[in-house]
């Protein structure tokens, strides 16, 4: 039996505690924040407990069923039939359906058969090791041609990814088309998952049954360094006080990890800090109606600074009809003018673009907004991510890391948080 400290109790620490738990370990999770969860964790929204950033859930996330089963929760688990839609130059068309393509005026008949080609064939890969040095703007247009690439790709790519837009590996765009593709009932629906009782839902009993099984969560506890001696861990230190583990687990971002842990050889550290990332600020608003009927709203209009919007309430239409959910994400390296400026003005300029996507919008229908951010939201994946990752295992006997990085060339999910946690406490525990 070792002693372990994971660093960080969202999805991916919390599950790698458990799992260390089951065979018999002992584990203790330091938690920087006052509450667990990481990007999951939800707030008290005027009364109402809701996720900071929108979650939902696909067909394909077999981990987390998995997972929602060992722990007796999977009839918290609910499917609904959600529209999405497509804002473009100005008027709001249906999407996702053939019908919907069919009927889109701004491609052509042939532009449209390869979008769909395009769309059919990712969504039978099973093996993406080709498309990882791939560019996935280059993948996309010799699929679907130069005038459907800007009609449909180019804004979202801007306004997600800015500078890194034309440098992303065609693997990870791919996954995710492949992902949603699949979360469907048929053809003509598509069908998404979400908790009743939110993510929190999950992360509590997670929780309740690490420390019902002798763990222990240390809210408020960051770790300030991961002790070494002799190429060796041999504890963590939090503030003034070290406590002696065999074995350190981080979940934390992994740019935290060259300033966390001294003990790592400078080239390790180095080849950590070449993975770049991107910050999120979202708006989370709560509204009398509706905006539209869509879960989900692509958009790519000159005036609109925003790739969508997510109104939650189409897929989890909660317990008082009177509220609707939309969160509107700006996502925005830290070098952008705009994450600079105060959460007031992000809900302003959400605020400011409803009338566009509803005309019947007024003001008044505002009951509430917040804006939360994470600074390291999304992790850059370019041609060749691959083998830019550096191992779980480091060179530090007993150190292992994993971030939201590791679940490539996979996209960030609750899904992919929790087989990560699964697979790095197997590691830990077999050194
Ligand atoms: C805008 C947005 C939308 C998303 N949409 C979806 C979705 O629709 N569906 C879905 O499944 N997933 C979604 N996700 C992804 C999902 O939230 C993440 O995959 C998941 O929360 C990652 O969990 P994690 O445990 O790996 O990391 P994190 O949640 O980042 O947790 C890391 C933890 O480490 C802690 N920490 C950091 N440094 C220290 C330190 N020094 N000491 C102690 N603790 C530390 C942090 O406080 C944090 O709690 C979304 C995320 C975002 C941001």
């Amino acid at each position: 039996m070792s002693k372990f400290a994971i660093i960080g109790s969202g999805p991916m620490g919390l599950m790698a505690g458990l799992e260390l738990i089951k065979q018999g370990h002992q584990v203790d999770i330091y938690e920087r924040d006052d509450r667990i969860g990481g990007m999951s964790a939800d707030f008290d929204f005027d009364g109402l407990r809701i996720e900071r950033y929108y979650h939902f859930i696909c067909k394909t996330d077999y981990q987390l069923f998995k997972l929602l089963e060992e722990l007796e929760m999977s009839d918290r688990l609910h499917w609904t039939d959600t529209k999405m839609g497509y804002y473009y130059q100005g008027k709001l068309y249906k999407w996702g359906t053939p019908f919907a393509l069919l009927g889109f005026p701004h491609l052509s008949l042939v532009d449209k058969v390869r979008y769909a080609l395009h769309v059919m064939c990712t969504k039978g890969i099973k093996d993406w090791t080709a498309l990882d040095k791939e560019n996935a703007r280059d993948w996309i247009t010799r699929w679907i041609g130069p005038k459907a690439y800007t009609v449909m790709w180019e804004k979202a790519f801007a306004l997600k990814f800015f500078e890194y837009q034309n440098s992303l590996s065609a693997s990870w765009i791919g996954t995710r088309i492949k992902r949603v593709a699949l979360s469907r009932r048929n053809l003509f629906n598509e069908s998404m998952g979400y908790l009743e009782g939110g993510s929190s839902a999950l992360l509590n009993e997670m929780a309740r049954r690490v420390q019902a099984a002798g763990g222990r969560i240390l809210l408020g506890r960051g770790i300030d360094e991961v002790v070494s001696s002799e190429g060796k861990v041999t504890g963590v230190r939090t503030g003034g006080d070290v406590e002696a583990y065999d074995k350190v687990i981080s979940t934390a971002p992994i740019q935290y990890v060259p300033r966390l842990v001294p003990g790592l050889p400078a080239t390790f550290s180095d080849a950590i800090s070449r993975i770049e990332n991107i910050p999120v600020a979202c708006v989370i608003l709560k509204l009398k109606h509706a905006i539209s009927e869509n879960f989900w709203m692509n958009i790519s209009d000159d005036n609109i600074e925003i790739p969508g919007v997510i109104e939650y309430s189409n897929l989890n239409p909660g317990n008082d009809p009177g509220q609707k959910i939309l969160y509107a994400p700006f996502y925005m390296p830290k070098t952008h003018p705009k994450w600079t400026s105060p959460n007031e003005a992000l809900i302003e300029e959400t605020i400011g673009y409803l009338p566009r996507l509803n005309p019947d919008f007024q003001r008044n229908w505002v009951l509430d907004a917040h804006c939360h951010r994470y600074e390291y939201a999304q992790t850059i994946c370019p041609p060749g991510f691959q083998n830019m990752l550096p191992p779980m295992e480091t060179p530090l006997a007993g150190f292992f890391m994993a971030d939201t990085a590791y679940y490539y060339p996979e996209d960030r999910s609750i899904n992919e948080s929790i087989a990560v946690g699964a697979k790095i406490a197997a590691l830990a525990a077999g050194h």
